[in-house]
């Protein structure tokens, strides 16, 4: 297991060769991830599919589900009557064309350039976020091992990794731990899809004490986050703000 100090270590060595492997890229010709049309930038986003992005901008203030109300202080009725265990939930994109191609390569196809994009996008909308300012240590929604087997890539893991590098904080490999699987989600009702996850996950002594940044590609019923949340904070943690990449409506 490595220590916070190990981590930070690593943080230091492989972050500027992150950066430095992402800079050749800009004297490499690219395609469009989603259309495949040719682009110049280094964005790998083509200019139509970046203005077809749909924004999270009016939702729950606290687990960020998208609401029919266009005020930015709303809470939906499950976060009043159930207040769930993160602090916040961060998603600034809808899960909706283009972004849920874009996922589907990362996660299913394990398109690495894909992830780098999905961060990418991420950053360009939550860089000066105070909880990513203050955030102390990152930690990830540990993905199942079966997928893992199959896909051979862990999104949530992946994507922490190298938000770690960016904000200069340690990512806790051993933080967060799934101590069992759990079952598919699509078939549940809504009250059982809440509790369906209760109990999958373990966290070490390492988060006590700190704000943390629990990170997830996509953040669906917000239960899978509110268990792990309630495992951090039951073993400690100061706060925890979860970041995805995009939201769908629960
Ligand atoms: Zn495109
Ligand atoms: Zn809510």
């Amino acid at each position: 297991m490595l220590s916070t100090q190990q981590n930070l270590s690593v943080n230091q060595l492989l972050g500027p060769w992150h950066r430095w492997i992402r800079s050749l890229r800009t004297w490499l010709p690219g395609e469009c991830l989603v259309c495949t049309q040719p682009v110049k930038t280094t964005q790998d986003l083509c200019t139509h599919c970046f203005s077809q992005l749909a924004y999270n901008r009016y939702c729950c203030t606290r687990c960020a589900e998208p609401l029919l109300s266009q005020r930015k202080d709303l809470l939906c009725r499950s976060c009043q009557e159930t207040p769930p265990a993160f602090d916040q939930v961060l998603a600034p994109y809808l899960y909706a064309p283009p972004l849920d191609a874009l996922l589907l390569n990362f996660k299913k196809n394990a398109k690495r350039t894909a992830g780098s994009l999905l961060l990418d996008l991420l950053m360009a909308e939550l860089k000066t976020h105070p909880a990513l300012q203050q955030a102390e240590a990152l930690v990830a929604i540990p993905g199942q091992k079966d997928r893992l087997r199959q896909r051979g890539i862990d999104p949530p893991a992946w994507l922490a990794q190298r938000l770690a590098w960016q904000l200069k904080q340690p990512f806790l490999t051993q933080g967060l731990k799934r101590c069992r699987n759990i079952t598919s989600q699509q078939e549940l009702s809504r009250k059982k899809r809440w509790l369906n996850p209760q109990g999958a996950f373990v966290a070490s002594q390492e988060v006590k004490g700190k704000k943390l940044l629990l990170v997830d590609d996509v953040v669906t019923t917000g239960a899978t986050c509110h268990w792990a949340a309630r495992e951090l904070k039951e073993k400690g943690a100061a706060s925890v703000t979860v970041i995805a990449a995009a939201r769908t409506p629960f």
